[in-house]
């Protein structure tokens, strides 16, 4: 299902144009147009999820196995030295678009991106605490 006010449902149904690189019924491929490497890509459902939670499992399978793929197929042919996958859920985890998107990002020895975060320092008691608050 499409949401008619959602612009990667647009692009993924060919309604606006984009530099795709693989297309099937499911999904479409394209780079992103602020790329953090020469060839970030990212896999978009061509049904509209606003994020991973709202996916379903058959197609989150789908989309790693295509991240897989595309992976080995960049590494290949663009000379990548290592590959990053980012997948962002809700606006303080930096998601700007609300339809899920898997980020395919090419790494080079030379690329000069970061792409992480400030290591915290938790004690043994707040790893233990921290622990037995997820698994409830
Ligand atoms: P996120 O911050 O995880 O929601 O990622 C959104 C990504 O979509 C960013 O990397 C943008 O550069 C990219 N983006 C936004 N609009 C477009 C567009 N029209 N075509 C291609 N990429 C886009
Ligand atoms: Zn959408």
């Amino acid at each position: 299902m499409m949401d008619d006010n959602c612009i990667f449902c647009k692009i993924a149904n060919g309604q606006i144009p984009s530099k795709t690189i693989y297309e099937d019924e499911r999904f479409r491929v394209i780079l992103d147009l602020g790329p953090a490497a020469r060839g970030h890509a990212l896999i978009l459902p061509k049904d509209h999820y606003a994020n991973l939670f709202e996916l379903p499992d058959d197609v989150a399978a789908e989309a790693m196995k295509l991240a897989k793929k595309l992976g080995a197929q960049m590494k290949q042919n663009l000379n990548a030295d290592g590959f990053n996958l980012v997948q962002n859920n809700g606006e303080c985890a930096g998601q700007t678009v609300f339809h899920f998107h898997l980020h395919l990002i090419p790494r080079y020895a030379d690329d000069g991106q970061k792409i992480g975060w400030k290591p915290g320092k938790p004690s043994d008691e707040e790893l233990e605490e921290t622990k037995n608050a997820i698994i409830g």
